[in-house]
């Protein structure tokens, strides 16, 4: 999604548009690799001195559960990494190098129909879920 979409659904919502807000968005649409949380607040930084952690991942947050951002879980949490959703894209999962903390999309989501219909049984309302693949890149492979 473009940075206009993603303001325009916090608005529909009722969220406010603080300029570090705006900022934050702006970093995760225009990166080309996912970036970390720490990645985010350097770059919002530029724009928004004032921003702090707590901030970003304020806003990290509300944006997965929106779901408007996947979270790639990498082994260590301080290290996930956060991609903004194409349009229209519910969902996909990553392949995680844990050598060198490399990520690549699987566009596709692991929950079934059956998965789906489970949880709306047992009276869950679904916010997000979580599914990684751990191993080496051929890189790391190589070097081993
Ligand atoms: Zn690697
Ligand atoms: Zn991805
Ligand atoms: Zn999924």
């Amino acid at each position: 999604m473009t940075q206009p979409e993603i303001i325009k659904k916090f608005k529909e919502k009722g969220y406010k548009i603080t300029p570090q807000r705006r900022a934050i968005i702006d970093v995760l649409v225009k990166s080309g690799k996912p970036p970390t949380a720490k990645e985010v607040l350097r770059k919002v930084r530029v724009i928004s001195p004032e921003v702090s952690l707590d901030t970003v991942y304020r806003n990290l947050k509300l944006l997965s559960e929106m779901g408007y951002l996947i979270q790639i879980n990498l082994r260590s949490s301080e290290r996930s990494r956060f991609e903004i959703l194409k349009n229209g894209e519910q969902c996909h999962h990553h392949l995680v190098c844990i050598g060198c903390g490399d990520s690549v999309c699987l566009r596709q989501c692991v929950l079934s129909e059956q998965d789906l219909k489970a949880i709306k049984e047992k009276g869950y309302e679904m916010v997000g879920h979580a599914y990684e693949i751990y191993g080496y890149c051929p890189k790391c492979h190589k070097k081993k």
